[in-house]
This record gives C-alpha cells, structure tokens and sequence, in this order.
C-alpha cells in the first residue's frame, strides 16, 4: 500500500553480479521535504537516484514517483521530474538560453512558455548575466547552474540531484547553495532529494535526512531529530608529532572522555557532555602540556552521522 508520498521505493535492489548495491532499500520521500540523502562512499546513493531517473535498471523492486513506477513506465513517471545526476553535457557553441530554448521544445512547451521560462529560470539560476555567451568557455560552477536549469524548465514536484556541489570550487559551492535555498524557500510544491557528502551544506538546505549504508536504509528522519544535540560531541585532536599511546592514554583519563584513538597523526576523542563540560576539556587538555595546536570540533549532526556509520559497518 503507498503512502501518497512523491518518492516511494520500495524493496529496491541493485546487483552487479554477487556484489548487492543497493539491498532491498525501503524508502518514502514526505512532500514537500528537502531531503537529504547521505551515506559513505560506495553506500548506494547514485545507484539508487540513478534507478529512480531511469539511467539504470533495477535488478527487482520498485521506485515509485508521483505514484507511477519508474521500473515499469519511466516515461511517465518523470513527467514532472527535475534531475541533476551525472555530470552535464552541453552543447559548447549554444547559449545558456539556445540550451534551454532547446530543452524546452524537446519536452513539448509552447513557443511563449519556452520565452517566459527561459528568462525566469536562468534568473533563478544565476546565469541571466551569461544568457547570451557560448557554454564552450564555462566553468563547471556555470555548467552546474545551467544544469539545474535545464531540471527546471518543466516545473516540476520533484527534483532528484545526485551531488549537486560535486566539483565545485568553494565559491561555486556557495553560489548553488544560495540558488537551492531560494529554490526551497519560494516553492510550495516541491519535493526535493538530494545526495551529498557536506553535512553543513545538508543542514543549511534540509529538512530531513535519509541515511544509507551497504545500499540499506539505516535512518530516515527530520533533521531536527537526528541532528539533536545529546551533548556527545567528536573532536579532531591536533598535536605536535605523531601522537603517541601515552598521550592517548592520559587523554582518556580526562573527566567526560568516551574515547581516544589515533587518527592519523591526530587524535580522535569522543566526550560527552554540556558546554561547560566542554570548557572544562579544553583547560584539562591545555594542562596536560602534550602540544596540541588545534582542535576541530565536528557538530552534533557530523557526530551522530559518524556513529551511525560505524554502528552500520
Ligand atoms: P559515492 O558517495 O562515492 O558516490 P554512492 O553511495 O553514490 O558512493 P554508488 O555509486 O551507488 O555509491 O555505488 C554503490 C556500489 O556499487 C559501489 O561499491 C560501487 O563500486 C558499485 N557499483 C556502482 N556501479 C557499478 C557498476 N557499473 N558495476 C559494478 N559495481 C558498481
């Protein structure tokens, strides 16, 4: 029975050969979320969006978008579907709006719509300033944004993007950020998910995350929930050298302390507690005169994703 959510997958599987990608994953998109789709490398995200875009088959199951199974009637089932997934090619002597004029007639839109939509969409993309120039001498930040163009030009209910900032330099990540979160705030019928590896990008946009690991869904919540601060907090510990076991050890006796491992030439403590815990740590660490030059703290929701991966090895 479907729920009447936009994205429903159901037991979806993906095999290459004995290797099982994407397992049996169980997965309901809520309308209208932002939803983020993370895992570690290999976990199945572009399997999984690439079956949901019809660019490979599913070895059985079923990936429902606006109720129609894109396993059985792809056609249909992207009718209203905006996707960004694997890197974009264009035509390099077209325009940003040659591109979009002939995206436009390829998916049937009237001559007047194809006018009014071109210049509204590269506006909302931030390219109507290049609207007229060749893509040959684009950047990939530029090629990116026409991309999400092209996603856009059918109006739809569903965006599925695949890594949206993958490539880019920290500038254009920024810039596709901006334009995602307007994106998000002025629709109000849209469903987006999108797979990406930058926690703090994923908290900026979404609203709910989805978690998989090994091509299984390990959690699927709002944000607010999985990201909750519990006090528990990872920190990247940096000391002059190579640390050693003894530094290790006497870190682990501090007060709060959950664990201390080596990590490269850092050390990766774990402790939990409120702020004022957290203060006291630090003092202990000073004291402890083992050189630390530095600690990189990861926030709540990066704590709690690192957890769950481990736990789902
Ligand atoms: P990343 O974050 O690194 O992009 P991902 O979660 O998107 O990872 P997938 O690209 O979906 O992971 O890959 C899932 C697994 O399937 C990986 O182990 C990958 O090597 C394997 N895989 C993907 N495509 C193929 C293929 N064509 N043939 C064999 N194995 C494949």
């Amino acid at each position: 029975m479907l729920s009447g959510n936009p994205i429903e997958i159901v037991k979806l599987r993906k095999e290459y050969g004995e290797f099982v990608a994407v397992n049996d994953l169980d997965l309901s998109v809520k309308k209208n979320s932002f939803t983020g789709f993370l895992g570690p490398n290999g976990a199945g995200k572009s399997t999984t969006l690439k079956i949901l875009t019809h660019l490979i088959n599913a070895t059985s199951g079923e990936a429902y978008i606006n109720g129609i199974d894109v396993t059985k009637d792809p056609k249909k089932a992207l009718t209203n579907v905006g996707t960004v997934v694997e890197t974009p090619e264009f035509y390099p002597y077209l325009t940003p709006k040659e591109t979009l004029k002939y995206v436009g007639q390829i998916i049937g839109m009237s001559p007047e719509s194809i006018m009014s939509e071109t210049d509204r969409i590269l506006e909302k993309v931030k390219m109507a300033e290049w609207a007229d120039k060749r893509i040959g001498t684009f950047s990939k930040g530029m090629r990116q944004r026409i991309a999400l163009g092209q996603a856009l030009m059918n109006n739809p209910n569903v965006i599925i993007l695949d890594e949206p900032n993958s490539g880019l330099d920290p500038r254009g990540q920024a810039e596709m950020r901006e334009i995602l979160k307007n994106l998000r705030n002025n629709s109000n019928n849209l469903t987006v998910i999108m797979s990406s590896h930058v926690l703090h990008e994923v908290s900026d946009l979404c609203d709910r995350i989805a978690l998989i690991n090994h091509g299984k869904l390990i959690v699927h919540d709002d944000i607010s929930i999985i990201g909750k601060d519990d006090g528990t907090r990872r920190m990247i510990v940096k000391v002059e050298g190579i640390p050693d076991s003894g530094m290790i050890e006497r870190i682990l006796q501090l007060n709060n302390v959950v664990s201390a491992e080596r990590f490269g030439n850092d050390i990766d403590v774990t402790i939990k507690g409120d702020d004022s815990i957290r203060v006291k740590f630090y003092n202990d660490l000073g004291a402890l005169n083992i050189g630390v030059y530095g600690v990189n703290e990861d926030s709540a929701l990066e704590t709690t994703y690192l957890k769950l991966i481990k736990e789902s090895r």
